[in-house]
């Protein structure tokens, strides 16, 4: 059967009825990735599925609640939408908006969005507005444009974005026939953490699925408020799409974690890094460095710098790991987005005059 986006294959458990226009891309029906060294690294009976999100239409998560929040903003006749964004937001809804034939106004702390993420905000003809603040004072200046003017919020604080992104983890069940063990995932706004949590619970309640997921948050070091447990006032982090120090969807990331028993924890920068090349180098799969935060938080609980209360790393010690153990890690963006953070991984090329000879001993034969 074709795919028609998520409010088609999902409508029913989605705040939608026959009369709303359908703003779709055909987001969605993301592959679920069976990652076999990762799942050799975690143990025996173990496997490990990445959702690659980076294949959605503009490369993010995003368009999952995006499809939802411009096809509710067009029923309720909106003109015009507006979003704080660290990047992958604004790309996203300024696609959508497009699609829909309506205004889109994205406000992005300025330097700090990848190039790709820029690019493709301006080529979908979004009014770019650069600030010189951070996200966090971005997202606040929306919240008072919200109140004033005629114009939709499109940030996750609209729950529309929220009901559409839970579909990632009804697409999860329905390739697994159930909710895995544990899912991984990087923690910015929160909102994608708090939206999967809603979906896993939702079928658990309507008897579709049996289980429910530990949910394994985590954040840079350089911002991460709901570890710290406390506002930060200059996120700092080369990840970018999770450079937030006072996410909007704090409480529910909290009650996420604590509900499923999961955990949160901090990777640094070099370990994001680290974990962008693995997986690129190991499994064929390049994604930006926010959405390698997942990779580096299984490859931390694997090993010795676990965080105490990492329950996947003291039931591997304790051998207490339900068999056969299913785990699910989002990597939420494509790395193409963010072509110059490559850059600081230090690959190089290498120039050879056109010979033969000199290709051969450059290729190290
Ligand atoms: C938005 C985003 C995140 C963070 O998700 P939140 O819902 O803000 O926690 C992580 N990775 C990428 C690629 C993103 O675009």
């Amino acid at each position: 059967m074709r795919w028609n986006g998520i409010i088609e294959a999902y409508r029913r458990f989605l705040p939608v009825n026959a009369k709303t226009p359908v703003v779709t891309l055909n987001e969605g029906n993301t592959p679920l990735i069976f990652s076999p060294r990762l799942s050799e690294m975690v143990g025996k009976e173990a496997s490990v599925y990445l959702k690659f999100e980076g294949l959605n239409p503009t490369g993010s998560f995003k368009d999952r609640g995006m499809t939802v929040a411009i096809s509710r903003a067009v029923e309720k006749g909106a003109k015009a939408v507006i979003c704080a964004s660290t990047g992958n937001t604004s790309a996203s809804a300024a696609a959508y908006a497009a699609r829909a034939g309506i205004t889109c106004a994205v406000l992005l702390p300025k330097g700090k969005i990848a190039r790709g993420k820029l690019a493709q905000a301006l080529i979908c003809g979004a009014q770019v507005i650069a600030l010189r603040g951070n996200f966090d004072e971005a997202l606040r200046l929306v919240r008072e444009i919200g109140e004033s003017y005629p114009v939709v919020i499109v940030n996750s604080i609209n729950p529309d974005r929220i009901e559409g992104q839970k579909t990632a983890a009804f697409e999860v069940m329905d390739v697994l026939g159930d909710a895995p063990d544990f899912h991984f995932l990087p923690v910015g706004n929160a909102g994608n953490i708090t939206a999967y949590w809603k979906g896993y619970r939702e079928w658990k309640e309507a008897g579709i699925s049996k289980k429910l997921p530990r949910m394994m948050g985590f954040q840079a070091a350089g911002a991460a408020p709901v570890y710290y447990d406390k506002i930060v006032r200059s996120p700092d982090t080369l990840a970018t799409a999770i450079r937030i120090g006072n996410p909007a969807s704090w409480k529910k990331a909290q009650m996420a974690i604590a509900q499923s028993n999961g955990c949160v924890d901090i990777i640094s920068d070099a370990e994001i890094l680290a974990a962008q090349k693995w997986l690129a180098c190991n499994e064929g799969i390049f994604v930006e460095p926010a959405s390698a935060a997942s990779i580096a938080g299984i490859l931390k609980c694997l090993g010795k710098r676990a965080c105490k209360q990492c329950p996947l790393a003291d039931e591997m010690r304790a051998s207490l790991l339900p068999r056969p153990v299913k785990i699910v890690c989002t990597v939420t963006g494509h790395g193409l987005k963010d072509p110059d953070v490559v850059n600081l991984q230090g690959l190089k090329t290498v120039t050879v005059w056109p010979t033969v000879d000199r290709v051969i001993r450059a290729m190290g034969l």
